[in-house]
Formats: C-alpha cells, sequence, structure tokens
C-alpha cells in the first residue's frame, strides 16, 4: 500500500498525470488544429524528456500512480521508446497508458508493449475512409486500421476507441461504432465535441450530448451498466447485450464530474495545469532550467494540486473556458 497521497483543497485524491509529450502531430482534425498556419513551439521550448522524467519521477514520488502519454501525436516524437522504458522504472508507476491517432500505432505497439505502456486508446471519428480524411484532412484511415490490429496482435486490452461525436458529421455512425463493441473487444468511448482553443468549430448545434447518444444506441437494445472502477476516469461504461466490448461515455459538457476529477496535466510547453478548462498553470519549465532543487519543484506540483479549481460550472452556458490548443495540453 503506498503511503504519499496528493489530496487537493477539495479533498480529491490527484493520482493520474496526463503528459503531452509533443505538440506536432501527423494528421489535422478538424476540431482540434487549424489546416494551417499553426504555430508549433520551437523545439527548445518543449520539454525534454530529461525534464519530463524527473517531473515524473517527483510526481510519483508524491502520489501518481497512473501517467497518460499524449499530445499532439505522441508517436511523432522522437525517442519515444526510450522514454517510456524510462518512464516504465520508476517505482510505484502502476500504470503507463497511451493516447493516440494510431497512424504510426502499427510500427510501434509491440516495442510500446514491451517497454511498459499497459493500456492504449486510440482516436478515431468515423469509419468511412473519405469521410475519415475529411475530418483529420489526412489520408491515413487504413495505418490507423493496421495500427489497431497490430495493437490487438500483440495483446494491449482492453483496446479503447475514441469517438468524438458531432451533429451533421459524424453522427449518422453512432450506431456502427456501438456495433463494434458487438464483435471486438473494443471499448467504444463517445467524447463529447468540446469548445476548445480559440476556434475550433464548436456550436450548440454541432453538439450532442451523451445523453441523446445513449437514447440513439437503445435501439441496440438494453445497456447493462458496469460498476466504476478506481481508475476508470470520467466515463460512464455499459455493454450491450451478448457484446464482446464496452461503450463508454464522456459527458465533459453535459455531465459534471468535476468532483471526481483526479487528474493534473503537464504541458508540452512546461506547464502544470489543474483543468483542461482553465487557463491557470504553473510554469514548472522557468525553474527546472534554472537549477530549481527536486524539493522546490515537488513544491510547484503541490500548489498546482492544491491550486486545482474546484469546477468549471457549466461549458454549455458559457463555452470558451480554454485558449489553449487542445494539441498542447493533450485532452
Ligand atoms: N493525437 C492523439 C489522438 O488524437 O488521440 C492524442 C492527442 S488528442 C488532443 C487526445 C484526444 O482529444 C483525442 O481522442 C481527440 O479526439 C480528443 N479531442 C481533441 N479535440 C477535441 C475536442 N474539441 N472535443 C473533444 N475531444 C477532442
Ligand atoms: Fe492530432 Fe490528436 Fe489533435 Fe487529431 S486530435 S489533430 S490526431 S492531436
Amino acid at each position: 500500500m503506498r503511503e504519499n497521497r496528493f489530496i487537493d483543497r477539495n479533498n480529491r485524491t490527484i493520482n493520474y498525470l496526463r503528459i503531452s509529450l509533443t505538440d506536432r502531430c501527423n494528421l489535422r482534425c478538424a476540431y482540434c488544429m487549424p489546416e494551417e498556419g499553426i504555430q508549433c513551439l520551437p523545439h527548445p521550448e518543449i520539454l525534454t524528456y530529461e525534464e519530463i522524467l524527473r517531473l515524473a519521477r517527483l510526481a510519483v514520488r508524491g502520489g501518481i500512480r497512473k501517467v497518460r502519454l499524449t499530445g499532439g501525436e505522441p508517436l511523432v516524437r522522437r525517442g519515444v521508446l526510450e522514454f517510456v522504458r524510462r518512464l516504465g522504472g520508476l517505482e510505484g508507476l502502476e500504470v503507463i497508458s497511451l493516447t493516440t491517432n494510431g497512424v504510426l500505432l502499427a510500427d510501434f505497439a509491440e516495442d510500446l508493449r514491451a517497454c511498459g505502456v499497459s493500456r492504449v486508446n486510440i482516436s478515431l471519428d468515423s469509419l468511412d475512409p473519405e469521410r475519415y480524411a475529411r475530418i483529420t484532412r489526412r489520408d491515413a484511415f487504413h495505418r490507423v486500421l493496421e495500427g489497431l490490429r497490430e495493437a490487438e496482435r500483440v495483446g494491449f486490452k482492453p483496446i479503447k476507441i475514441n469517438v468524438v461525436a458531432m451533429r451533421g458529421v459524424n453522427d449518422d455512425e453512432i450506431l456502427d461504432f456501438a456495433r463494434l463493441s458487438l464483435e471486438k473487444p473494443y471499448h467504444v468511448r463517445f467524447i463529447e465535441f468540446m469548445p476548445v482553443g480559440m476556434e475550433n468549430g464548436w456550436t450548440r448545434d454541432r453538439f450532442i450530448s451523451t445523453d441523446e447518444i445513449r437514447d440513439r444506441l437503445s435501439r441496440l437494445g438494453p445497456l447493462r451498466p458496469q460498476e466504476h472502477r478506481d481508475m476508470d476516469g470520467p466515463a460512464e461504461r455499459f455493454v450491450l447485450e451478448g457484446a464482446k466490448g464496452e461503450i463508454g461515455f464522456i459527458g465533459a459538457l453535459s455531465h459534471h464530474f468535476c468532483s471526481q476529477c483526479n487528474r493534473l496535466r503537464l504541458t508540452s510547453a512546461g506547464t502544470l495545469r489543474g483543468c483542461l478548462f482553465s487557463d491557470e498553470e504553473i510554469d514548472v519549465k522557468t525553474p527546472l532550467r534554472s537549477g530549481a532543487s527536486d524539493e522546490v519543484l515537488a513544491g510547484l506540483i503541490q500548489r498546482a494540486i492544491e491550486t486545482k479549481p474546484a469546477g468549471h460550472g457549466s461549458l454549455l452556458q458559457s463555452p470558451r473556458k480554454c485558449s489553449r490548443p487542445m494539441s498542447t495540453i493533450g485532452g
């Protein structure tokens, strides 16, 4: 049993750190990144692996048990496998998971597993190659399917598929995605479209709540609720009769799960962020690079947890609350 725990001022245990390894990406999903004119961080502004590992070690020492690697696209960063291997060596870290668009996963899946990644989430918003190309602005659908198959072959379990549901864009595929969970052991998770970044095409009309998705899924039969486990995160989980996999709903906007939020985020720019929807951040890169001691850095992590906002209020009433692009935070 671990002794150290991070508790914030709202009595939440913070044990989950999401690390954005890079703001670069090989896709240009319309809801996440502009097609052109992206201002990527200059390379020296991105935390080095050494710096991330130092912060991760202090975070794990303080009470973090699970780390998720995200981006941008984490697999486009050079040296990612060696980094994961070293991260996996941190004593006390129980789970390393990865969120990826899957484009490079076929090349990486086996090594990622060998290096200690235990779970992968693959983002896939359409089962139609042409529509996929319209949403992501790249022709990579078949690479993602290869990645998915390879992840399954090398034994990742469960494999989660993240689907951002958007009215008039992919909502006619909701049933098809849910049916995937009948045939495959995938956990298909419907995520509400979020108004993140300055302008990402979010409108109330395009937004679909997870309640509406659930209603639509009733045509496939009853959804049996699954018990919530310690490290599940905010997804509400269900199983269709006879299914090999699961269906999850992440109602980031319509359902407030702030009271159970256990997350801290480290952006690729080197800031700690307590809430996706609050631009309050703590700079850890400057102290890291000006010789701060472990004690000082651990104090900053503690401060980021203590100042974590209690909640983000209704995002449907006042949507634009995060001006940093999603690709630097990682979702
Ligand atoms: N590139 C990787 C990927 O796409 O899986 C990791 C980074 S991406 C920012 C992490 C997750 O955030 C993806 O599942 C993506 O679909 C989701 N995401 C990005 N922008 C979003 C938005 N505006 N609303 C809801 N989800 C979003
Ligand atoms: Fe890239 Fe992921 Fe953003 Fe799509 S959602 S542009 S894959 S970072």
